[in-house]
Order: C-alpha cells, then sequence, then structure tokens
C-alpha cells in the first residue's frame, strides 16, 4: 500500500438553511497521503479540514468527487474503507452513563469487533484510563475525556488514525503524552493524518503537511521542503548598537531589534550571506558577533493562507 488515502475531485457543499446560504466547504480538493506517514493538515479557521476528515470517517457525505481509504473506494466498498480508518473527533461528544471500559466495549461493538479480539484493558493502558475505566464518564475531566476519545478511536485497530484538533485547549503534560502515543503507533506502522492549530507542533511531528485555504489545497509538500519555500532568512547582527546604514543588497531588508540587534532579512535563493556582510564591513558597520533565524511554519503559513 503506497497511499493511505486518495482524494480525487472532492467537493463538499452544505445546503442553505434558513437564513444561512449554501456554503462550499470544499472546492476540488485532490490530496494523496502516503501509507506510514505522519500527514499534517492545516489550515486557518473554517478552512475546510474538519469537513475533509468527517468525509473520510464517514460521519459527512460528499457532494463530489472519489475518496479511496487503504485501497478501498468509500463508494464501492464503504464497510471495508470505514474499517481501515480510525477518527478521534474535534467535538467532546460523549455519552455521560457509560463507563470508559463500557465505552470501549460498546465502541468495539459497533465495529463488529469479535470478544476474542478485542484490547480493551491494553487501551486503558495506552491512554492512561486504567484507573478511571470504571468511573462515569461524567465524572471525567476534559483530559480524559479526550484521552478516551483517542482509545476510542483505535477500538478496531485501524490503519490510519485521523485526530482533529487533538490538542486544543490541553495542558502541555497531555499534550505530549498524546504525542508520545501518536509516534509510538506511527513507529508500530499507523498512518497518522492530524490537524493542529500549533504550527510548531505540526513542524515537529509531521513528515509532510498540506495547506487549506478556503476549500482548496494551498500547498502538499514535505515539512522541510515548505520550511524551505518562505525563501527568507535573516541575519542578526550586533554592531556595538545603532550605526548608519550603508546601502545594501536589493531585496535585504534591514531592522532594528529591540535587543539593539541589527535583523537584516534577505532572499537566501538570490543573495548570499557574505553578500550581506560584506556590503557591512566595506561601510566600516562593525560585525561583533551574528546569529542566523530560519522562518519556522508559522511564516510559511501566514504566507501561503495570506487571502
Ligand atoms: P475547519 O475545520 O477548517 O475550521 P470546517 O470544515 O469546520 O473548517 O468548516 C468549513 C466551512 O464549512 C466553514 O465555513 C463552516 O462554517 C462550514 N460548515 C461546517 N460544517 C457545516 C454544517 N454542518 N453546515 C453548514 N456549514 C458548515
Ligand atoms: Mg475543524
Amino acid at each position: 500500500m503506497s497511499n493511505a488515502i486518495d482524494i480525487k475531485g472532492l467537493h463538499k457543499t452544505y445546503r442553505a438553511q434558513g437564513n444561512a446560504p449554501a456554503k462550499k466547504a470544499l472546492k476540488g480538493i485532490d490530496l494523496a497521503i502516503p501509507a506510514g506517514s505522519i500527514f499534517g493538515l492545516l489550515g486557518p479557521n473554517g478552512a475546510g479540514k474538519s469537513t475533509l476528515i468527517n468525509i473520510l470517517a464517514g460521519l459527512v457525505n460528499k457532494t463530489d468527487g472519489k475518496v479511496v481509504i487503504w485501497g478501498f473506494d468509500q463508494d464501492v466498498n464503504p464497510r471495508q474503507s470505514r474499517a481501515a480508518i480510525g477518527v478521534m473527533p474535534q467535538e467532546l461528544n460523549m455519552d455521560p452513563f457509560f463507563t470508559p471500559r463500557a465505552s470501549l466495549e460498546v465502541q468495539a461493538g459497533l465495529y463488529g469487533v469479535p470478544k476474542s479480539e478485542r484490547w480493551t484493558d491494553e487501551l486503558l493502558e495506552l491512554v492512561g484510563l486504567t484507573d478511571q475505566a470504571n468511573a462515569y464518564a461524567r465524572n471525567l475531566s476534559g483530559g480524559m475525556r479526550r484521552r478516551l476519545l483517542l482509545a476510542k478511536a483505535l477500538v478496531h485497530r485501524p490503519q490510519i488514525l485521523v485526530l482533529d484538533e487533538p490538542t486544543a485547549g490541553v495542558d502541555i503534560t497531555l499534550r505530549e503524552m498524546l504525542w508520545q502515543n501518536v509516534r509510538r503507533l506511527n513507529r508500530a506502522g499507523m498512518t497518522i493524518i492530524l490537524t493542529t492549530h500549533y504550527l510548531e507542533e505540526a513542524e515537529q511531528m509531521c513528515d509532510e503537511i498540506a495547506i487549506i485555504n478556503h476549500g482548496e489545497l494551498v500547498v502538499r509538500q514535505g515539512t522541510r521542503d515548505l520550511l524551505n519555500r518562505a525563501d527568507r532568512k535573516t541575519l542578526l547582527i550586533d554592531a556595538g548598537g545603532r550605526v548608519d546604514l550603508p546601502p545594501l543588497p536589493a531585496d535585504a531588508r534591514p531592522d532594528w531589534r529591540p535587543d539593539g540587534r541589527l535583523a537584516i532579512s534577505y532572499p537566501p535563493s538570490r543573495i548570499r550571506a557574505d553578500q550581506v556582510l560584506d556590503a557591512l564591513r566595506n561601510a566600516g558597520v562593525p560585525i561583533l558577533d551574528v546569529a542566523s533565524e530560519q522562518p519556522d511554519l508559522e511564516d510559511v503559513f501566514v504566507e501561503m493562507t495570506r487571502t
């Protein structure tokens, strides 16, 4: 299996309702997600991420297009395509009268997992809910409920795990625990697809990233290549204080940082660092120290979703 997910020409239009007009949430998305990867689906609020994920999960009906999950066309083999994927939804919807153990057993029943193949205790252990196994869901903290949702997504041992904003409003301990689990599952061969608002997180976790905006795919690239795409680097120079600046190479932009350092940003595809430094040195600007800054995913994201 080379692609875990293969999406072609995916459209979703939510019908007009009352005063709300029809909404084109997805406008022809083509996207292949390689098996075995940790794949980030990013985009501003309202971009269509949850719509896309809910279509994958079979929770929202697409308007048009083709969705193939683990080799199974959703329209031809709905059961197999659904069995290949587990989704941890963005919303915390759960039955307050079930205990975590019961909740996992019910979910396993829904997916037709035979009793002998269930791994309820291991799952509870995996998400750190062994001690709460028999507590009512209404007595669980928000963090515990999220962990239960992760366990529920895994009951049928899917090949693909999808996490929609898993760490939104979640404390740092739970976040780290979640990412540890995700990495462990990925090492064991599971394909992971996640959306997150925390770009630093996506930068650290994801092999590849797709950015969507207004229901369209803006870019899809390996994380490293995507970061290089910004074509901006910054030299931070300690000139011993503010000095008059000579003319710099075209496209190099100087700025003084609050700490007194001179920040010169430039496009590395067109200018080399030594051209910037030579211009300063030749004008007698002292260079007491130099550091450099790379763009991060935040910069790239802002640039790509400006409209
Ligand atoms: P994201 O997850 O990227 O924030 P969503 O997929 O939730 O984006 O939403 C995409 C667009 O579709 C938004 O404009 C949103 O208001 C709209 N939308 C989402 N769900 C519905 C729905 N059930 N009915 C009508 N419009 C919806
Ligand atoms: Mg969403």
